[in-house]
């Protein structure tokens, strides 16, 4: 019998979360290094469309993740005298898929589906060097070999700092704060109630995410120096100044603590050395505009398993072929992530025509479904991502 084939994953987060439970799934032994004292979901709620759903599927967590998880008929854009710019069909015959889950349960879905796999979790183990011939050295002082050394240590990877691998990182220079409040039927009206709606004042957005029976996930995304849009608790007053037709909501997030993070884009020139890959925000972040960068985390993560699954070629090699794989609809994904940040960028008459009627209107569309309905290749028999 060939030797067991060992990956240390550094980072529990979405990406090595996957990844680890993914190897482990192909025989893989596994350890999973969490620098925190415990795994924690970072934000309120998520969109998982097609690509993560089908990632879920493989790993034979969706029904566990989607058990409570909300799903919309529509996602629509609003403009800033609250009226339809852009309706998006979606969980239809045909349509796209997506729901929109609590991170803290799709996050603990993850962690038990690691831990039925065998991976070994390891928190408050911070890994401070990762070198290609697969070693990893522990803050601890305790280093490891392996087969495979994934660093999935986030957007700000101290590990990827090690190499000069980036391509180009952006300042978007906008951020959200995230927040959870519970439903109410005073936020909009019932029949938008079941909907995912962005709407769009000034430079400011706010987006109406219900995430399961009972949570609402709210953003609300400004510029960066915009100083009172940025504020935790928020500042009530400026939000509603900007959104009159959103009171109730609003008023309801007044004192809740929230979360502001900036958002960020980034490439690298590899994303592999030796037995070394970076995966995740760690290769390619992107802003969440199209709510997509988790979805690719989890599909890059599981294509990577099923790459290294394959024990006919050296591990270099197969991370090379992962790369190649992954790489071309995760770059699709971030660029037009990337292009509808620039809708915060025009006047709200310019924005409103241009989402209403213009010929940008299809390309976005075709965009975003095209992103939704990306399909891991790691997925397998799940490859149909909608129903
Ligand atoms: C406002 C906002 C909204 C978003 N909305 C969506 C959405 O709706 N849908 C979607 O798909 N995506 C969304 N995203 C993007 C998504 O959250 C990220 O792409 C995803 O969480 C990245 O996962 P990751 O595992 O790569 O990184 P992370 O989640 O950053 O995880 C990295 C982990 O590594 C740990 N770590 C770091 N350094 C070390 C070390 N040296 N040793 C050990 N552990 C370490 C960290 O503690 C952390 O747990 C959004 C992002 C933002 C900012």
């Amino acid at each position: 019998m060939p030797p067991t084939r060992t990956a240390e994953v550094i980072g529990a987060g979405l990406a090595g979360l996957t990844a680890a439970t993914a190897l482990a799934q192909r025989g893989w032994s596994v350890r999973l290094h969490e620098r925190e004292s415990e795994i924690r979901a970072i934000g309120a709620g998520i969109y998982v469309w097609g690509n993560g759903l089908a990632t879920l599927e493989a790993l034979g967590m969706y029904e566990e993740a989607a058990a409570g998880a909300h799903v919309g008929t529509a996602l629509e854009t609003r403009d800033h005298r609250d009226r339809t710019v852009e309706e998006l069909p979606i969980n239809g015959p045909g349509q796209a898929r997506v729901l929109t889950i609590m991170r803290d349960h799709l996050i603990d879905t993850l962690i038990g589906g690691a831990r039925r796999a065998g991976v070994e979790i390891r928190t408050g183990s911070e890994a401070v060097e990762a070198t290609p011939d697969g070693r990893v050295l522990l803050r601890s002082g305790e280093t490891a070999r392996a087969d495979a050394v994934l660093a999935a240590d986030g957007v700000n990877s101290r590990i990827r700092r090690q190499y000069d691998v980036v391509a180009r990182r952006a300042a978007i220079k906008q951020g959200a704060t995230r927040l959870t409040v519970p439903r109410s039927a005073e936020f909009v009206p019932a029949a938008d109630q079941g909907n995912y709606i962005e709407y769009f004042s000034g430079r400011r957005r706010v987006l109406y995410t219900p995430s399961s029976e009972t949570n609402l996930y709210v953003a609300l995304v400004a510029d960066e120096d915009d100083r009172p849009a940025s504020r935790i608790p928020i500042d009530t007053a400026s939000w509603i100044r900007s959104f009159p037709h959103l009171e109730a909501l609003l008023g309801a997030c007044a004192g809740v603590a929230g979360r502001w993070d900036t958002f960020q884009f980034l490439t690298l020139t590899r994303w592999s050395m030796g037995r070394l890959a970076f995966l995740g925000d760690a290769a390619h972040a992107q802003p969440p505009y199209l709510g997509q960068g988790g979805g690719c985390a989890m599909m890059s993560a599981l294509g990577l398993a099923d790459a290294l699954g394959d024990p006919s070629a050296p591990v270099d090699q197969r991370l090379r072929d992962w790369e190649y794989a992954e790489r071309p609809t995760i770059e699709h994904t971030q660029r037009w992530s990337y292009r509808l940040g620039h809708l915060n960028n025009l006047p709200d008459a310019a924005r409103s025509s241009l989402l209403r009627g213009s010929r940008l209107l299809p390309r976005l569309g075709a965009s975003r479904m095209r992103a939704a309905l990306t399909v891991p290749t790691g997925a397998g028999r799940f490859a149909g991502t909608s129903r």
